[in-house]
């Protein structure tokens, strides 16, 4: 070796340090070459490897973003913070304007809990079993993956030609901590550079067990509206504390603990929301005998079997507005003095034709003889209702192309997610993991030893895949279009 060639292997070599040091994360130890060629099921695994718990969503962002640049995507970082990591990936460059065909996933994952809990460490990405293991592979790390692998199938053709639609992959930060980090900002002030046509997110996935007459039959739910939610407060307030061994009639203590009692004890009315009709309805054609007879009709059965509807949580939650007790604290002393103040605060999910102001006044009629007081601490506007038009039925179709068994239905989410911010804007929004998911793995999400099948993957990309291209072929109806995969 003569000396300039060392001279060279050295220069490189300080050269690489340089480059490799000050970004050390998982980003910077795959190079480009590495990641293109991987698998979905690592890249999922790799995914899961960088910690994101909410509020430290930047290094697994970062990875996500640099994957998808890797993949001839064109990334746009809206937002550039530890804690608020928020990127377009897209077919084209969002400054073209194109209207957006845009598929959303959240980075950030709930917190692992107790190790204890975890056949494999929360965070190995280990894969076993025909699945790979660890906190957000389900919730939201997979679709992230589906979605990015669908969309880089059309990169070349992109380029080929002009396409009516951009596609974007939209990875937020903070949804499971409301979406103020993510969701909300992109909404507030990145809406017209996003140009969404219609959001794909997370909402319903594919069930089985829900139809007695066939339990084999997976049924997808497709979110088009979720419950609102609302946060109330009521507390109580007197003067008149005293010593505990003289009670009085009104105390703080006292009143909150009746009033409390009366909202949970109080019987929710029964309201059959159009979608949850409809949902039945559907349902309906794959049951048999009474059961059958009564999904038909749930607009009249409901309310009429109101003990049995109230008794099954899933199904009150659909059917009510549901209002749970949160917390419930008063200012402490001696033990033997009364508190002049106490608290309770109440979780309320609103179906989506409830009015607000009319449950407050429902709830307040309710509370009215025990002297406390109602306020509102937060709550949610209006969730709209996504149309059943050209954007669902593509979905509904390439559900169908992939699962040929499979029943398709609007749903109702009675949690919130990051698709609400959309639908306010009037933008369309369905929310679905394109997957079947038995209920041993549902039961994993937000809980110990989450992992999603690797199998699953692949269906979920070939319902993108089919969805992105109906989507084109519906707006370019005399070309044809042939994907490179
Ligand atoms: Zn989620």
């Amino acid at each position: 070796m003569n000396k300039s060639h060392a001279a060279g292997i050295w220069f490189l070599a300080v050269a690489w340090f340089l480059v490799s040091v000050p970004a050390r994360g998982f980003a910077a130890d795959l190079a480009a070459t590495e990641t293109a060629a991987m698998e979905p099921a690592e890249l999922l695994s790799t995914y899961v490897q960088i910690p994101s718990v909410s509020g430290e969503e930047k290094e697994a962002g970062e990875f996500f973003a640099q994957y998808c640049r890797d993949q001839g995507l064109h990334v746009h970082v809206f937002t550039d913070e530890p804690d608020s990591y928020n990127f377009a990936a897209s077919l084209y460059p969002l400054e073209y304007g194109k209207p957006n065909i845009v598929f959303m996933t959240h980075i950030d994952v709930v917190p692992p809990g107790e190790p204890e809990g975890w056949t494999y460490p929360a965070f190995s990405g280990k894969i076993a079993d025909g699945k790979v293991w660890g906190r957000g592979a389900i919730d939201n790390k997979a679709m992230g993956v589906m979605q990015v692998f669908a969309i880089k199938q059309f990169v070349e053709l992109a380029q080929e030609q002009d396409l009516p639609y951009n596609v974007s992959l939209l990875a937020v930060s903070g949804e499971e901590t409301g979406g103020d980090k993510g969701a909300r900002i992109i909404t507030e002030y990145f809406l017209e550079e996003l140009n969404p046509a219609v959001v794909y997110g997370e909402g319903g996935a594919g069930i089985t067990g829900l139809i007695g007459a066939a339990p084999d039959k997976a049924v997808f739910g497709v979110e088009v509206t979720q419950k609102r939610r609302m946060f109330l407060e009521a507390s109580s307030q007197v003067q008149a504390s005293g010593h505990g061994s003289v009670p009085r009639d009104h105390y703080s203590t006292r009143d909150l603990v009746k009033a409390t009692s009366a909202l949970l004890e109080a019987k929710p009315k029964i309201t059959v929301s159009p979608i949850v009709i409809q949902a039945l309805g559907l349902l309906a054609e794959h049951e048999r005998g009474i059961m059958k007879r009564v999904m038909q009709r749930i607009d009249f059965y409901g309310p009429l079997f109101g003990r049995l509807v109230r008794s099954e949580p899933l199904i009150a939650s659909m059917l009510t507005n549901t209002i749970t007790l949160t917390s419930l604290t008063s200012s402490e002393g001696a033990y033997n003095q009364i508190p002049s103040r106490a608290r309770a605060v109440f979780d309320c999910r609103l179906l989506p034709e409830t009015d607000q102001e009319a449950f407050i006044a429902h709830v307040k009629r309710i509370v009215e003889p025990y002297k406390v007081e109602i306020r509102v601490l937060e709550s949610s506007p209006a969730s709209p209702v996504s149309p059943q038009g050209m954007f669902y039925d593509a979905m509904q179709e390439s559900l169908y192309e992939v699962f040929d068994d499979a029943v398709v239905v609007p749903f109702m989410f009675v949690a919130i997610n990051d698709n609400r911010f959309f639908r306010r804007q009037g933008i369309p929004a369905y929310g679905l993991l394109p997957a079947i998911m038995p209920e041993e793995l549902m039961e994993t999400i937000h809980y110990f030893d989450e992992r999603f099948p690797i199998a699953a993957l692949d269906k979920g990309i070939e319902v993108y895949v089919s969805l992105i291209t109906r989507l084109l072929e519906a707006a370019m109806p005399a070309r044809d279009i042939t994907r490179d995969t």
